[in-house]
C-alpha cells in the first residue's frame, strides 16, 4: 500500500484520532467487509473509530452476522469533522450518500477503492483497479498498519473476497488472491459457513420471486453482442415476503445465459426509479456502458439509477449497447 495512506492512518491511531470510516450506499460485503476489518485494525492501533454506512442504516441480513457489525454507528451519530474519514469501495463521491460531505469535513479524506470507473477523489488514496476487491487493499493496509490479521478481521476480509470474486470464478482472480484467501483459512475461519450466510440463504418465497423474474427474462440476441433482461421491484419482493435486498441475487441467475454477453435486472424501487444491475460475459465493457448511463462499476460488473420509465430505462441500455 501507498505510504501515505498508511502513515495517515498510522499517525491517526498513534494520535488517538477519531477515524470515521464507510462504505457506498446499499453496502455489499466488500464495502461491510472492508469497513469493519479496517475499523477493528485501527481500533486496536489505538484509534477512536465510527464505522457507518449512508442511509437507510439497514444492513440486509446476510451481512449483519458479520463480526463488529453490531458497532456500526447510525451515519447521523457521527462526528461532522472528524480528524480522518475513510471511504471504502465506494467508486465516486455520489456512493457515499450524505457521508460524502466528510470528505470535505475531515481533516484527511482517505480513499481505498477498487472501482474501474472510479475518478479519483479524497486527499490520499489507494485506488487500484486490478484489485479484485476492495478487501485486498485492506489487507494491504492492514499488513502496513502492523496489526495482526485475526479470525475475526479474516472473517470480514474473506466475506469481502468471496463476494466480489464470486468465490474465485470472475477474472479478477489473480495467484494473488487465493494466497489472500490461502492466508485467512489459515486462521481457521469457518469459510463453508461464510459461504453459505452470504450466498445460500434466502427465503423459501425467494424460489416464487425467481420464477416470476425468470419467466419473463427476454433475451435479445440483436443488441450490442446480446442482452439478455429482466426486472422486479422491492413492492414485488414484498408480494412474495421478501425484503428488497433479495433481488441483489437475481442478476447471478440471469447472467448464466449463454447467448447473451450482457445480463441486465432491473430493480424498481419505491420511489419509482430503477436500480439497474449488468454483468458481462467478456465482449463488453459494462462500466462503460453504466458510466455513459450515470453509473460505474468494473469491466464485469456495473450499475446505474434510471429515472425513467421501465420501456424507456431498456430502450436508453439498448441504445448504448448498440452504440458499442
Ligand atoms: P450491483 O449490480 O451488484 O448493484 O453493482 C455492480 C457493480 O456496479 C458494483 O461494483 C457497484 O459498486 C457498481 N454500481 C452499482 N450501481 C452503481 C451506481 O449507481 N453508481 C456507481 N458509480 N456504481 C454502481
Ligand atoms: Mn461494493
Ligand atoms: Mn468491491
Amino acid at each position: 500500500a501507498p505510504r501515505n495512506v498508511v502513515s495517515v492512518l498510522a499517525e491517526a491511531a498513534d494520535a488517538r484520532a477519531t477515524v470515521v470510516l464507510s462504505g457506498h450506499v446499499q453496502p455489499d460485503a466488500d464495502a461491510i467487509g472492508s469497513t469493519l476489518a479496517l475499523a477493528e485494525g485501527l481500533r486496536r492501533r489505538g484509534a477512536r473509530v465510527l464505522p457507518t454506512f449512508p442511509v437507510p442504516f439497514v444492513l440486509p441480513a446476510s451481512l449483519g452476522w458479520l463480526p463488529g457489525a453490531e458497532a456500526l454507528v447510525p451515519s447521523s451519530e457521527v462526528p461532522s469533522s472528524p480528524d480522518v474519514f475513510v471511504s471504502l469501495d465506494a467508486a465516486s463521491v455520489g456512493r457515499l450518500g450524505e457521508l460524502a460531505a466528510l470528505l470535505d469535513d475531515a481533516g484527511t479524506a482517505v480513499v481505498i477503492d477498487h472501482h474501474a470507473s472510479n475518478p479519483g477523489f479524497g486527499d490520499v488514496s489507494l485506488i487500484d483497479p486490478a484489485a479484485p476487491a476492495t478487501v485486498t487493499l485492506v489487507a494491504e493496509v492492514l499488513d502496513g498498519l502492523g496489526v495482526l490479521v485475526d479470525q475475526q478481521i479474516a472473517t470480514c476480509l474473506y466475506a469481502g473476497l468471496a463476494a466480489d470474486t464470486g468465490s474465485f470464478r470472475f477474472g479478477s482472480t489473480r495467484p494473488e488472491t487465493h494466497e489472500l484467501a490461502a492466508r485467512l483459512l489459515s486462521t481457521g475461519i469457518d469459510h463453508a459457513e461464510i459461504s453459505r450466510r452470504l450466498f445460500d440463504t434466502a427465503p423459501f418465497g425467494w424460489l416464487g420471486l425467481l420464477s416470476v423474474v425468470t419467466g419473463r427474462a427476454a433475451l435479445e440476441p440483436g443488441v450490442g453482442n446480446g442482452l439478455v433482461w429482466t426486472w422486479s421491484s422491492v413492492a414485488e419482493a414484498a408480494e412474495h415476503g421478501l425484503a428488497g435486498e433479495q433481488l441483489e441475487a437475481l442478476v447471478d441467475v440471469v447472467r448464466a445465459t449463454e447467448e447473451a454477453d450482457v445480463a441486465c435486472v432491473l430493480k424498481g424501487q419505491d420511489d419509482g426509479s430503477w436500480s439497474v444491475s449488468l454483468r458481462s460475459r467478456g465482449a463488453t465493457d459494462v462500466s462503460r456502458v453504466a458510466m455513459a448511463l450515470g453509473g460505474g462499476g468494473h469491466r464485469a460488473a456495473a450499475g446505474y439509477t434510471s429515472r425513467l420509465d421501465r420501456e424507456g430505462t431498456i430502450a436508453a441500455l439498448r441504445a448504448e449497447l448498440a452504440a458499442g
